[in-house]
């Protein structure tokens, strides 16, 4: 079992940790329970997939803040 994220914007795997690391520890806890839903995603192994962003797209909506009220623009 294992956390592995990627960028919710251009689907590219950011990296995966351990899941021994507490989800308190990953900040999970803050999130609402709708974020955990839009950003959360468990697998039929028990692995969890984190959608956040990657730098790339972080830079992107950093230059074009308009994008960011599109789920994903890179295609
Ligand atoms: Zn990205």
């Amino acid at each position: 079992m294992a956390i592995h994220y990627y960028c919710r914007h251009c689907h590219q795997k950011i990296g995966s940790i351990p899941s021994t690391i507490d989800s308190r520890q990953l900040g999970i806890d803050q999130l609402n329970e709708q974020e955990k839903q839009e950003m959360i995603e468990y697998d039929t192994k028990g692995h969890v997939h984190i959608r956040t962003i990657c730098e790339d797209c972080e830079q992107t909506l950093k230059q074009y803040p308009t994008y960011h009220e599109q789920e994903s623009f890179i295609h």
